[in-house]
């Protein structure tokens, strides 16, 4: 049996239907703007989400990048969570290749980050400090939705300041099925949006940089000195096309089955977790038992799990209804034996 694999929605592989979309692929060279499946996902993308141009780039590590890159300049400064993937996991790429500071504030606990704060952050123009030029926020963080309001709150704020905002918006299409809002309510807000098409999308590769043509065309001249200029890439364009054009709407089915699967383990003696706190595909969960011994457990019944500090677990394209049914049921056995018991 395929192993159910909680781990993250990264891991889901290119259905049959997705593998023959790839396979017709008309490519050509990138380099050259001569893919016309590249420039089909880029046209695509960029009419999704509302905005001029788009870039088709290795993931979502890379189109973070470039954007912070195309937005700031050595000594500018972006104001970012904590806990964003975009300053904790992205390796300090900003700092090492853009020569761009970071300036870290706590997230709210809905994944907001307090304008007071951010305000409180910003420098002075005076030669002490960096120049604070972009703010950077993230939907969804930890599976949170940040509501529409604050989005546009944020956006006034920023104008007001003058500064840019970046979305680091990996599970961007997550947040607007959960809203049931068109994506660019969620867009509009921002001058550059990074969205991962390997994540609940279902792709095996990419993502895509969206903003203004003149933005996007430098993030272009980046990707190319950071190694990123692919040739016949229209191969992993096509994966992207399907995707979009075909893994949207059944993000609800991901974002059910994490609300049956939180359901499920508030039942059981020994997992503590709020199915209200789950607002997408990523639950998170304390166990009070032994974690090596859990995930031992779990895989010898054919359930991957990160063992961490704390469980987090997320819904995608490759785990069913019966799947969760299933986890439940094994990790409620694992909570009525006797290897539960700690000690
Ligand atoms: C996965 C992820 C990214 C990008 O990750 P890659 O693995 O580089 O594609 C960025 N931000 C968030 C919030 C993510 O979850």
């Amino acid at each position: 049996m395929t192993p159910i694999d909680l781990r993250s929605d990264t891991v889901t592989k290119p259905s049959a239907e997705m593998r023959r979309a790839m396979m017709d692929a008309e490519v050509g060279d990138d380099v050259y703007g001569e893919d016309p499946t590249v420039n089909r996902l880029e046209s695509l993308a960029a009419d999704m989400l509302g905005t001029g141009a788009a870039l088709f780039c290795t993931s979502g590590t890379q189109s973070n990048l470039l954007a912070l890159m195309a937005h700031c300049e050595r000594g500018d400064e972006y104001i970012v969570g904590q806990y964003a993937h975009t300053y904790r996991y992205e390796g300090g790429g900003a700092a090492v290749l853009g020569s761009i500071q970071p300036q870290p504030l706590d997230f709210e606990e809905d994944g907001t980050l307090d304008l007071e704060k951010v305000s409180g952050a910003i420098k002075p123009d005076d030669p002490h400090y960096a120049r604070t030029r972009l703010l950077c926020l993230e939907n969804t963080h930890r599976g949170k939705v940040l509501p529409l309001s604050y989005l546009k709150e944020a956006k006034a704020f920023a104008d007001d300041k003058g500064l840019l905002m970046h979305l680091d918006g990996a599970r961007l299409f997550n947040a607007a099925v959960k809203q049931g809002v068109d994506v660019r309510d969620i867009t509009r807000n921002f001058d550059t949006i990074s969205c991962c098409l390997s994540k609940g999308l279902g792709a095996p590769v990419g993502s895509v940089l969206c903003g203004p043509e003149a933005r996007i065309n430098k993030a272009r001249r980046w990707r190319k000195l950071l190694g990123g200029g692919m040739r016949q890439a229209g191969i992993l364009a096509a994966a992207g096309i399907y995707a979009l054009t075909h893994h949207i709407q059944r993000l609800k089915e991901d974002h059910e089955n994490a609300m049956a699967l939180a359901k499920g383990l508030a039942s059981i003696d020994g997992i503590e977790i709020n199915p209200q706190s789950v607002q997408t595909n990523i639950l998170f969960a304390d166990i009070k038992a032994d974690m090596n011994r859990l995930c031992r457990f779990l895989k010898e019944r054919g359930i991957i799990i990160d063992n961490a500090g704390h469980l987090r677990m997320v819904t995608h394209l490759d785990i069913s209804a019966e799947d969760v049914e299933y986890t439940i049921q094994s990790f409620r056995r694992f909570f009525t034996s006797d290897l539960s018991v700690t000690g």
